[in-house]
């Protein structure tokens, strides 16, 4: 397991250990009441996106033991750096309802963590401000709009605080602090009897030959042992300062300009750079980065910087949440579900696109999970 001592748990112990604990007083019971072997889930990665999909999986999936296979963990996973605000896009090879379920279950599932006394132990709170527009967007209600809470259009007065931009959004959303949200969710993945393994993938068919359904949720790294053309890097810088009094988000429609006020600091972006690798923070960036959100809110002038981060985001046309099948040496078919791909949205998407999964794993053991799906 992970960090767990000297010595390093593979996924060969691991899966054994699973079939031995089966035979065990405990586990034993659950074999004889099922009369069902467990199907063995693994879960390629512990971002936002795996440990989403590895929680909805073990809670919901009571004949199946569900395994995360990580090259790193949380605080360690791009994930962690994420400034958390729920806002969509809209990508173009998803039908638009299937985006809009993916977003509505995400939010729905953070209001209720928001509004419960687990809010402050998972980083999850409501976030009102106002998106803004340099020019007057074609759809000025977006297919979103219904989903964040209180959204309208700007009034005249309040734009008139942005003189180089033309229209503007205001709603309340939800923001979700990985750094906070990514340990609740791995202790609620480890009470419904999941594992976590610490280690690197390099070859997906070695890791089907463990299991008996693969869930791909790598983010970025899956271009280390998945040929997809479509995925890129896209870079994003940000700056966390001191500045209490900011109470409000304030996010440039084009996505690259953004203010977050967060629990312990205010996340000031950014950039999107598009195939660029590099993860050291950039000093021309961070000038960019001061000066234009200065522009937007004079008064963070007065606030101080608290550190700097740089992340790559797992960047795709779509985020791709389909089931394919590979074929091993040994004859046996095993279900690949692929989910990432998310790009700028991950956090936004994460529970909304591990329903989905949790649909597609359904439909491959025909078993009917037992809540609603
Ligand atoms: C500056 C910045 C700001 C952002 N702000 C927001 C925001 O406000 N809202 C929002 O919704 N999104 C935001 N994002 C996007 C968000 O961070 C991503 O969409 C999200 O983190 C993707 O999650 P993931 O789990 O797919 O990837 P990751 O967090 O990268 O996790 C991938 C996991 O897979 C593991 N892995 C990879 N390769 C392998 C392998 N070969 N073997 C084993 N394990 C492997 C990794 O170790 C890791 O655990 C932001 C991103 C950046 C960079």
């Amino acid at each position: 397991m992970s960090g767990s001592g000297p010595h390093k748990t593979t996924i060969r112990e691991a899966t054994c250990r699973v079939k031995y604990d089966m035979t065990g007083p405990d586990a034993g019971q659950i074999h004889f009441v099922t009369a069902m072997a467990p199907v063995k889930v693994v879960v390629v990665g512990a971002g936002v996106i795996g440990l989403s999909t590895a929680v909805c999986l073990a809670e919901n999936l009571p004949n199946c033991s569900v395994t995360i296979v990580s090259q790193h963990l949380s605080p360690n996973t791009t994930s962690d750096g994420a400034a958390g605000i729920l806002i969509t896009t809209e990508f173009p090879d998803v039908p638009v309802d299937r985006q809009l379920r993916w977003f509505k279950d995400t939010f729905d599932h953070l209001l209720a963590i928001a509004e419960s006394s687990e809010a402050g132990k998972a980083g999850v709170f409501l976030s009102t401000g106002c998106q803004i527009f340099k020019e007057v967007p074609r759809d000025k209600k977006p297919y979103w709009s219904d989903v964040v809470l209180g959204f309208r259009t700007l009034t005249e007065r309040e734009l008139k605080r942005f003189p180089h931009h033309k229209f503007g959004h205001a709603f309340t959303t939800l923001k979700c602090e990985c750094m906070s949200y990514l340990p609740w969710l791995e202790k609620r993945f480890r009470n419904a009897g999941g594992m976590i393994i610490q280690e690197k993938v390099t070859d997906l068919r070695s890791l089907a030959s463990h299991f008996d359904i693969v869930i791909n949720c790598s983010g970025l790294g899956c271009c280390s042992f998945l040929e997809d053309v479509d995925v890129e890097p896209i870079r994003g810088q940000v700056v966390h300062l001191h500045a209490p009094w900011v109470k409000n988000f304030i996010r440039d429609a084009d996505g690259k300009t953004y203010i977050y006020p967060g629990m312990n600091s205010v996340i000031l972006g950014g950039t999107r750079q598009v195939g660029d690798w590099r993860l050291e923070v950039d000093e021309v960036d961070r000038q960019g980065i001061l000066a234009r959100c200065c522009s937007l809110e004079p008064s963070l002038r007065g606030g101080h910087i608290l550190r700097e981060w740089v992340g790559l985001r797992p960047g795709r046309r779509s985020p791709r949440v389909e089931k394919e099948q590979i074929q091993l040496q040994d004859g046996r078919k095993v279900p690949v579900i692929h989910n990432y791909g998310h790009g700028g949205n991950g956090v936004t998407l994460s529970w909304g696109t591990a329903l989905n999964v949790l649909r597609l794993v359904s439909q491959c053991i025909q078993h009917p999970p037992i809540s609603r799906l």
